[in-house]
């Protein structure tokens, strides 16, 4: 049985996470400055606290962890990131917690650790095409991201990096793009595209929905079980990364948002309207993971996206 810790394990990928590892018959702590929203955690240990903090971080990180995965952030959708109005709480709240997570697990002699990154680190240059991005894991620099939280990213896979280098802190680093699945935001302000979608379409009197921008930026979008495959996959690995793990099926949003109508047999008719969208295109590129440790995603958007919606719907309902 492997001593596991899950940092941020309250939240959506976390939750996912802890609830495999204890599937897997692994011993599970989990740490998070909240419960998860949507679900019991069947974690063997659940500590509340902030890993702001290092005394804190101190007590939870012990000695003898063989994986510990680093999933905590100040984190949000577009509308959350990309208006700006959070910039400093995100570079500070999600350094801090880097900084005393990686410090603290090279003390600890943590045996394996996962850190996630975000494809937001990518420079936004190569991301101006909707139908062409490029985001292979060497077209990182010279460094451009459009986001601050993207920059943040950027500054902790290079501290993770450096405490490889000078204490031989055995780090893995994956880049997500775009995951989801139930169980993760859905309303409130924190929710990415796939959740508002879902919750758009479901909730529509009138077959009118909302986009933010012209709806011909594009993205990919991984669902959770696919996620959760590849970060125990990569932190099992001798492999270091940076590795995208994303899925390579690019769709604009506006086909995204008829895509979800057609799972829901709705139709529906798309009223564009300011709002923050981030770079024009982005699109995970795998060739280096499936190389590196044999990762690729499974299950196709359709499938993963009908998961979501009949998830949300009912969420919904539950609401009203
Ligand atoms: P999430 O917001 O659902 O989970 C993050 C968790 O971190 C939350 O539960 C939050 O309470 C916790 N946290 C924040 N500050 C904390 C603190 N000071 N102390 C303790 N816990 C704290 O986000 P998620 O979607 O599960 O993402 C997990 C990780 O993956 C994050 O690092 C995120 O940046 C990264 N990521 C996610 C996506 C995605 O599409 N979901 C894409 C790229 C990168």
């Amino acid at each position: 049985m492997k001593k596991t810790i899950v940092l941020g394990a309250g939240g959506f990928i976390g939750s996912h996470l802890v609830k495999r590892l204890k599937l897997d018959g692994n011993y599970v702590v989990a740490v998070d400055l909240k419960l998860p929203e949507f679900t019991i955690s069947p974690a063997d240990e659940f500590i509340q606290g902030d890993l702001r903090d290092f005394q804190f971080t101190d007590s939870v990180i012990t000695e003898n962890c063989d994986e510990l995965y680093q999933l905590a952030a100040d984190m949000g959708g577009a509308g959350y990131v990309f208006t700006g109005g959070h910039d400093a709480d995100i570079m500070h709240n999600s350094a801090l917690i880097n900084l005393n997570v990686a410090k603290i697990s090279t003390q600890k002699n943590v045996k394996s650790i996962f850190y996630s990154s975000s494809a937001c680190m990518y420079p936004e240059y190569n991301q101006m095409d909707p139908n062409n991005p490029k985001c292979s894991e060497d077209s990182a620099y010279p460094a451009d991201p459009d986001s601050e939280y993207g920059w943040e990213k950027l500054f902790s896979e290079r501290l993770f990096l450096a405490f490889k280098k000078n204490y031989s802190l055995n780090v893995k680093i994956a880049r997500f793009h775009n995951v989801y699945g139930e169980e993760g935001a859905w309303d409130g302000g924190k929710e990415k595209a796939p959740a508002a979608l879902c919750r758009k379409v479901a909730a529509t009197k009138n077959g009118e929905i909302e986009i933010w921008g012209d709806g011909i930026q594009t993205r990919s979008f991984l669902y959770i079980d696919d996620c959760i495959d590849g970060i125990i996959k990569l932190t099992r690995s001798n492999e270091t990364g940076p590795f995208n793990i994303g899925s390579e099926e690019l769709i604009s949003i506006n086909d995204f948002a008829f895509l979800i109508a057609e799972i829901a047999k709705k139709e529906v008719k798309i009223k564009h309207i300011d709002g923050p969208t981030g770079v024009r295109g982005r699109c995970s590129d795998n060739t280096i993971i499936a190389k590196a440790i044999g990762w690729e995603p499974k299950i196709d958007l359709k499938t993963g996206v009908s998961k979501l919606y009949a998830w949300i719907e009912n969420e919904l309902k539950n609401t009203n």
